[in-house]
């Protein structure tokens, strides 16, 4: 469960300990949704007249790319959360560590910040290995399987000037 019920957590603060699964639909198109369910943990607490504070985790898989020769690969994903669930938003708007709450919700629902503390944990640069050589720019082959076809780097040098050579003639 990713839900809470408001006034009891006015009373006494709740263990978080649920999942969110990669079919849930607070996904939207072109997230990098997790491989498996986001494990959600920590602790939900009153902070305040009309404030809830999560101090948690969320730990999961990502299946991304490798940013080189865009093999699939599975990314681990853990990141430590701190977040300010708030029914007012006074001067803090711009904050993003600070979610707003309808002012008469009766449930809080930790979804929307997992989604979004889990888009910024998903690692923007990873590689399938140190030693990557990725893909040629030229013919796109993967040159991890060996070297292409392709004539040597240094070569473009050449192709620019032939170029404009062949804007003078
Ligand atoms: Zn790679
Ligand atoms: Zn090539």
């Amino acid at each position: 469960m990713l839900s809470f019920d408001i006034r009891e957590l006015g009373a006494r603060a709740a263990a978080v300990d649920g999942w969110l699964s990669p079919d849930d639909a607070i996904w939207q198109d072109g997230d990098d949704v997790p491989a498996e369910p986001v494990h959600v943990t920590g602790r939900l607490s009153r902070a305040g007249t009309d404030r809830f504070y999560w101090s948690g985790r969320i730990e999961g898989r990502a299946g991304i790319l490798c940013r080189r020769c865009l093999a699939p690969l599975t990314a681990s994903v853990a990141e430590s959360v701190n977040l300010i669930f708030s029914e007012s938003l006074p001067d803090d708007e711009d904050d993003p560590d600070v979610f707003q709450i309808g002012p008469r919700a009766r449930e809080l629902d930790l979804r929307p910040a997992v989604r979004e503390q889990w888009l910024l944990g998903v690692p923007t640069y990873a590689v399938c290995r140190d030693d990557c050589a990725g893909i040629c720019p030229r013919c796109g082959a993967d040159v991890n399987t060996g070297a292409c076809d392709c004539p040597p780097e240094n070569d473009s040098r050449l192709d620019a000037l032939r170029s404009v050579r062949s804007d003078e003639n």
